[in-house]
């Protein structure tokens, strides 16, 4: 019990008009699947039902790209980058002017808090499609030729944890570099993309430039194989990733792939403490740590541990957990039933193999999927915890001697996508810099993210950069 309880806060749902069902989005029209198959979206916080969404067969997969292959060929691919230009700054526009719309079915579709899809996540949807509309037209000053052209076709497919975010990552470079697109969302959380259908309809961009398929894995293969496909961007699991990379060796499709992480985020002995410990709470438990960057590893000084760790928990207690759509919530639902058992399994099994379990004491909804903010102490790097990817509010705590431990440490993983580095020395920051092997090192902060600034992965979490100048790349025959 804490001493001051806050009033509810919640941010008002009205705001958004859910349909009851949803047809597939193909060549700017919504239409039924051809077998009418469907299947229910819920929210993760309450398990009410939020909508019927259709679910895409190979036929449907077959129409989008159809769809998308003509609006290539006819109408997008030959359009001058100035003109391509003028629909996305009109996407970006939109997206702005209905950010709480977006913020609110955001929340309610993923879990997420809404001071989370509010302040982050729809701001940075929007800013994509502003920074990659800047490109459309200068193309030939990005450094990939006097002349580059684009792919043609891109199937892109993407997970949960930042579902309009990651759409934007997709839709904003491919569409500016003139390819046409067929995205699948994530299952859970088909319905921010369904909006964004209905955005560029209100946009007027022209048909089968954007379509999207909503569907599970047997529609996201469906895309991924189809040989009218010239460009595979995927987002999401290594397994799924490594089944990607099979499918499409041997055929003409490029690919990119962003995959999972287990970032170390670096205490060393002279850094500033109050400001470490926001960093690790932003870097483990935003978006209930359902992020493929998160700093689920904290590897901290062996000398100032205890008063971390103490400061950490003190910080932790303060965390509110539960309503998403409530403004003073810090921490929402898990995105669904499967994540949750994921997240217990693998906190058993840092029980079970000897590591100390602290978890915040909090009340916990009776309906929907929760997990209180929790930390593991004597973790060794042996332990699973240690090593997968547990993709919850979970942080596994090692400690270090010397710099050199830190980054041995820090760099004994498959994976390879990001880390954070906490010291008041410009030299060491560098050297660490330098000697982290990961696509992203956060200096003095976590889990910031830009859309001039490339991100992705090194080893086992993937390759090609999103962002930036280098996420053209991705999208261009260079
Ligand atoms: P997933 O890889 O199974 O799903 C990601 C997307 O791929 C979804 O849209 C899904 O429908 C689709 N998909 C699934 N199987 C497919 C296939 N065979 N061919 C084509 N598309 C397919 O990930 P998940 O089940 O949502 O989460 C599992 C784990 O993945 C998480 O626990 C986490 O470790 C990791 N993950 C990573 C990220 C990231 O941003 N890197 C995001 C979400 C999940
Ligand atoms: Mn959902």
């Amino acid at each position: 019990m804490s001493l001051f309880e806050y009033a509810p806060a919640p941010e008002s749902r009205s705001i958004v008009d859910i349909k009851s069902s949803y047809g597939l989005f193909i060549d700017g029209k919504f239409v039924d699947p051809k077998d009418g198959s469907t299947f229910k979206t819920i929210n993760p916080a309450s398990e009410e039902t939020l909508a019927e969404v259709s679910e895409a067969g190979n036929g449907d997969v077959d129409a989008a790209v159809a769809a998308a292959r003509k609006a290539y060929t006819k109408v997008w691919g030959p359009m001058p980058g100035s003109e391509r230009a003028k629909y996305l700054f009109r996407i970006a526009r939109i997206i702005a002017e209905r950010s709480r719309e977006l913020a609110v079915l955001e929340s309610l579709d993923n879990g997420k808090p809404i001071k989370e899809s509010r302040d982050a996540d729809i701001p940075l949807v929007s800013s994509f499609f502003f920074y990659y509309a800047g490109w459309a037209d200068k193309l030939p000053y990005a450094g990939m030729g006097p002349d580059p052209k684009p792919l043609g076709v891109a199937g892109q497919v993407i997970p949960w944890n930042f579902p309009l975010l990651m759409l934007a990552w997709k839709i904003a470079p491919a569409l500016a570099c003139g390819n046409t697109v067929v995205l699948k969302p994530a299952e859970t959380t088909p319905l921010s993309a369904l909006l964004f259908a209905e955005i560029c309809q209100q946009a007027e961009l022209p048909p089968g430039v954007v379509n999207i398929v909503t569907g599970a894995g047997q529609t996201g293969s469906a895309l991924v194989s189809h040989p009218d496909v010239d460009k595979i961007a995927f987002t999401g699991s290594t397994a799924v990733g490594r089944d990607i990379a099979k499918s499409v060796a041997g055929t003409k499709k490029k690919v990119t792939l962003e995959l999972g992480g287990k970032a170390a985020n670096i205490v060393f002995d002279d850094a500033a403490i109050d400001q470490a410990v926001e960093g690790i709470v932003n870097g483990i438990f935003f978006n209930q740590g359902h992020v493929c960057c998160a700093g689920s590893r904290l590897l901290v000084a062996e000398s100032i541990q205890d008063e971390v760790l103490d400061k950490l928990k003190r910080r932790m207690s303060t965390l509110r957990l539960g309503d998403p759509l409530d403004k003073n919530t810090d921490i929402g639902a898990i995105n669904s039933s499967q994540q949750l058992a994921k997240i217990k399994e693998l906190a058993a099994v840092g029980q079970a193999e000897g590591a100390r379990q602290w978890s915040v004491s909090c009340d916990i909804p009776d309906n929907g999927f929760w997990f209180a903010p929790t930390i593991f102490t004597d973790v060794s790097q042996s332990h699973r915890i240690a090593r997968e990817e547990i993709f919850g509010p979970v942080l596994s705590v090692l400690s270090f001697r010397t710099p050199e431990e830190a980054i041995a440490k820090a760099n004994n993983t498959p994976y390879g996508l990001s880390a954070g580095v906490w010291t008041e020395k410009g030299s060491r920051m560098l050297w660490a810099a330098t000697a982290l092997k990961a696509g992203v090192v956060w200096a003095n902060t976590f889990n910031k993210f830009d859309p001039t600034s490339p991100f992705g992965g090194l080893k086992e979490s993937g390759y090609g950069r999103e962002g930036g100048r280098h996420g053209l790349e991705a999208y261009l025959n260079v």
